[in-house]
């Protein structure tokens, strides 16, 4: 089944609503089986309503609409959508008891013109709302399926889930399954797993690149589960053998959590010191919900003399390499040892910009430190973007050594 939402309203169209009814009904109506191929957001314009209406109807056989239920003028979505579809609209008696009781209970006089959503067009069904006055639609014509929901978020997902769902429910199962990886770019990653993307044809793999990570979905689609998995078990063994280096959870996991709970089952103790971080990497950490049983403290050790007075580093180093320098990072990473005594530290030292810059060290140079009882070594890279960008990817950078680490 093929799918169109539409979305009406022109708080919509001039960007003072966000749109997040058709981002909850996509995921919805993909878990269930039926497939999006159309957003359509529009004006409350009673004539563009309606070309909408018919372009919907000529391409998908599911339209669902949100917004423009209420009891107001501009509220025109049920009378435009049963123009085009030739129907009457006709007072029901439930919904015009239902609404009265509504605001009889609120202790409040029904306003004349909430009558208007009272009136269902012939043949369909209406959709209780449970939370507001306004009714949801439910209409199946010349095989086409039009459902009309309000568009007040609480509203129309507590219809959607009790009433719609059951209503329009596909018999084919979906499984989506993401791999997340990071240290490779979108590019490279997909260049990787060419052989599988194109040899996979019943299910779908795509690459999203998000901040500093790139995640892999794949969509499985059929009407065996056994079969979805064991086919899904099958492409992310053939994934992992390809990328296994860059993959550090599955469906959503947190790099953060990762490392919490690898210092957790190692029964270790993580200390941080940050420079050009400022901080970012342990209030990451401590939203960890138990955070404490690992983490022992932080140091936001921005200036030189910092460096100096809470980790004990030499000036004469300090000044021989200055303070963005592998020396430094890994004195401040050893320093930090010493100093907690805890099983593991990290550090950071670069320059997150815009300003900051010299011929040797340009924006976005980062050094990471990493120190144990038994090694300590130092990561270099260079960051793009704005100063919050540098300093989100230094910290992901940071945990990901750290994964590494442990
Ligand atoms: P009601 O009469 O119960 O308000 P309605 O169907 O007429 O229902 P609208 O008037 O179109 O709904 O929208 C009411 C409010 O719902 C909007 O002001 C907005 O805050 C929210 N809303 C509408 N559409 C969306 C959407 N697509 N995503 C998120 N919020 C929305």
């Amino acid at each position: 089944m093929k799918a169109e939402i539409i979305s009406v309203g022109t708080e919509i169209i001039i960007g003072s609503t966000l749109n997040t009814n058709v981002q909850y009904i996509t995921q919805r109506l993909s878990e269930i089986g039926i497939d999006v191929l159309f957003h359509t957001s529009v004006t409350d314009d009673p004539e563009l309503l309606k070309d909408v209406v018919n372009i919907g109807l000529e391409r998908v056989d599911l339209l669902i609409f949100t917004g423009g239920l209420g009891p107001t003028e501009d509220d025109m979505t049920k009378e435009a959508v049963s123009e085009i579809l030739g129907l009457n609209l006709v007072l029901n008696s439930f919904l015009e008891a239902n609404i009265k009781e509504y605001f009889n209970k609120m202790n409040r006089s029904m306003p004349s013109n909430n009558i208007k959503q009272a009136y269902l067009p012939e043949g369909s069904k209406f959709l209780i709302n449970k939370i507001g006055t306004a009714p949801g639609i439910y209409i199946e014509k010349d095989n086409k399926v039009i459902i009309l929901l309000p568009g007040p978020p609480k509203e129309m997902i507590s219809m959607f889930n009790d009433q719609v769902v059951p209503l329009i429910k596909q018999n084919s199962i979906i499984k989506i399954k993401t791999i997340n990886t990071i240290g490779i770019g979108e590019s490279s990653l997909e260049m990787m797993l060419k052989d599988i993307i194109e040899e996979e044809k019943d299910f779908t793999i795509a690459t999203y690149a998000q901040e500093g990570k790139v995640d892999i979905k794949i969509m499985a689609k059929g009407n065996d589960i056994e079969v979805i998995e064991s086919n899904l078990d099958k492409i992310i063994k053939a994934i992992d053998n390809k990328a296994s280096k860059y993959i550090y959870s599955y469906d959503n996991e947190s790099i953060e959590e990762v490392v919490y709970k690898k210092l957790l089952e190692q029964n270790k103790k993580i200390a941080f010191c940050e420079s050009c971080t400022g901080g970012l990497i342990a209030s990451m950490f401590t939203r960890i919900p138990g955070a404490s049983k690992v983490f022992d403290r932080c140091i936001v050790s921005y200036s030189n003399r910092s460096k100096i007075e809470e980790l004990n580093i030499d000036e004469d180093i300090l000044s021989k390499y200055g303070a963005v320098s592998e020396e430094i990072a890994l004195e401040m990473a050893k320093g930090l040892l010493k100093k907690t005594g805890v099983d593991i530290t990290l550090s950071t030292t670069g320059i997150a910009g815009p300003t900051g810059k010299t011929r040797e060290n340009p924006i976005g140079l980062v050094y990471i430190g990493i120190a144990t009882k038994d090694n300590s070594y130092v990561v270099k890279t260079t960051l793009s973007g704005d100063r919050d960008s540098i300093q989100n990817k230094a910290a992901l950078i940071a945990f990901n050594e750290l994964r590494k680490a442990l």
